[in-house]
């Protein structure tokens, strides 16, 4: 295996420009849409292009997909299940290509790139792992009269996802959708388009049939366009708050079964008696990870009581965060613009910036990227626009409170319910905080606290949008129906209330 050090895909620009190009049928087309030039966020320099689809080409996606399913559905799921292990091989054989890949489109470092891959082939473990453990159910309900449960799977499924995680989202969708016998399409971030063609690439290889998985690329209109189409069954979208909402409204009303996922803002409560280390390395790795763009991310440090020892130490770690070796860039220049305007409001507003992270130390050569530094804000009060909008970024805002039941109020509040966390050497604190935290995801000593398969990810309020979750259990009761069959084979011997 060819393993990479972080630093090296700085400099790993493609030897030609890519295209990243639909796949159609089972087939890879050029789109006929917008083109739209796509940069690395390390340098600025441009990758290549990505074509959207065309109204024509969306309507041809669903058609073949929907031909797809038709013989997808009705192969049984240890087949289903089987070319699912074909692909997770195949992930783990190209794992470096693809780590560098989202590397370089979405900025992050190679590290955190790997570990979005593994995250993303932990579902796919799960979702082959239907065969074993998704027997339905049975019961005899009386004599002679029997009742189960067949899955089935709703047919052609759509998935839109974000920037941010250029091959984990994806794979939060593409496996348990299509282990469940869907036909999937995906119309991924046109910011990030190359590593899902990746993905695709592997499917064909894997040997799934044709149409089984598809890629349309594109924004709104080829979304809307989706969403829309009398053929898509469901639709599942990751993205911001704003347009998860929209689409939501969109497919719902259009009587299609979806689950939007939006932002975050998430609380991260300190307590005096938290353990030093695992405390500052959790908030630390919260908040400049994935430099913060990830909607788990910690973005509100809520210190109750006396923490300041504390708090001074996560201000010293935080400064020793080396741009391209611990974190990478941000997506673009307009999030850096965006980022650099929210942290001069914030000290307008009257916070105290305690890090800032204007003036980065760049890596060599990656001048022309979009890096902010790791951003420290202290004395932040509720109705401050770093205390309650996502700012998507490696910014930590401070806010000072005097006990634990203002700590919740504060979380309480909070528009969104991604995650709440809590760093404390009390159980009945932490119990308290799992208890009684509005966010969907809790955390007790851990940063960033995304369930691991087969527990579900999904959060609450305006971090989500539907019922249910998007992986995990909560995944497959989304991508399927579960039909209920009530049989009698035989004389009914005795009689009951509903004989
Ligand atoms: P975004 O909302 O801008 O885009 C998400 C997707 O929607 C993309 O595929 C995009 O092309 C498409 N899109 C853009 N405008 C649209 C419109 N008007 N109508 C329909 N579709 C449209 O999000 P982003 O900037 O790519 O990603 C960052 C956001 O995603 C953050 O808010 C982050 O918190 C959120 N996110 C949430 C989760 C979660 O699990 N809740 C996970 C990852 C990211």
């Amino acid at each position: 295996m060819n393993t990479l050090s972080p630093t090296q895909t700085f400099v790993d620009l493609p030897a030609t420009p890519l295209d990243a190009s639909c796949l159609i049928g089972g087939e890879w087309r050029s789109g006929e849409g917008a083109s739209k030039a796509i940069i690395t966020p390390y340098t600025g320099q441009e990758l290549g292009l990505v074509r959207g689809a065309s109204m024509k080409q969306v309507a041809e996606a669903v058609e073949g997909a929907a031909r797809a399913f038709l013989e997808w559905r009705r192969t049984p799921q240890k087949e289903r299940s089987s070319k699912l292990l074909s692909y997770r091989a195949l992930l783990i054989r190209d794992l470096e290509s693809l780590a560098r890949s989202a590397a370089r489109e979405c900025g992050k470092t190679v590290a955190e790139a790997r570990a979005e891959v593994l995250k993303g082939i932990e579902v796919l473990e799960f979702a082959a792992g239907l065969q074993d453990s998704d027997v339905g159910g049975a019961m005899d309900v009386s004599r002679g009269v029997r009742c189960e449960y067949i899955r089935e799977p709703l047919g052609v499924t759509v998935g839109v996802t974000p920037f941010n995680f250029p091959a984990m989202v994806p794979m939060w969708m593409i496996p348990i959708a299509i282990s469940v016998g869907n036909a999937f399409i995906l119309k991924p971030s046109d910011k990030v388009p190359f590593t899902p063609c990746l993905l695709g690439e592997l499917m064909l290889e894997a040997g799934l049939p044709k149409g089984v998985f598809s890629i349309v690329h594109g924004g709104r209109d080829v979304v809307e366009a989706l969403v829309d189409h009398p053929g898509v069954a469901a639709v599942g979208f990751v993205g911001s708050s704003a347009i998860a909402k929209s689409v939501y409204i969109r497919a719902t009303s259009a009587g299609k079964r979806a689950l939007c996922l939006g932002g975050a803002k998430n609380h991260l409560i300190l307590t005096p008696d938290a353990d030093p280390k695992v405390a500052i390395d959790g908030i630390v790795g919260s908040f400049t990870g994935c430099a913060g763009q990830r909607c788990m991310a910690g973005s509100v440090l809520v210190a109750v009581g006396d923490c300041e020892a504390l708090v001074e130490q996560v201000v010293e770690a935080a400064a020793k965060v080396s741009l391209g070796r611990d974190m990478g860039a941000l997506i673009d220049r307009e999030a850096h613009i965006r980022l650099t305007r929210a942290i001069a409001k914030a000290e307008q507003e009257g916070a105290k910036v305690r890090l800032d992270g204007r003036s980065p130390h760049v890596p060599p050569g990656c001048e022309g990227g979009a890096w902010l530094g790791p951003t420290v804000l202290d004395g932040v009060r509720p109705t401050m626009e770093c205390s309650c909008v996502e700012l998507f970024g490696p910014v930590l805002s401070i806010a000072r409170v005097r006990n634990l039941e203002e700590a919740m109020a504060l979380e309480r509040e909070s528009a969104y319910g991604n995650a709440c966390v809590v760093f404390t050497s009390s159980g009945a604190v932490a119990r308290y905080v799992a208890e009684n935290a509005t966010a969907g995801m809790i955390g007790v000593n851990i940063g960033v606290p995304v369930p691991r398969e087969p527990f579900s990810f999904g959060g609450t309020k305006e971090s989500k949008y539907g019922v249910g979750d998007i992986t995990g259990v909560g995944g497959v009761e989304f991508w399927s129906n579960r039909k209920k069959v009530t049989s009698k084979w035989a004389l009914q011997s005795d009689k009951n209330w509903m004989s």
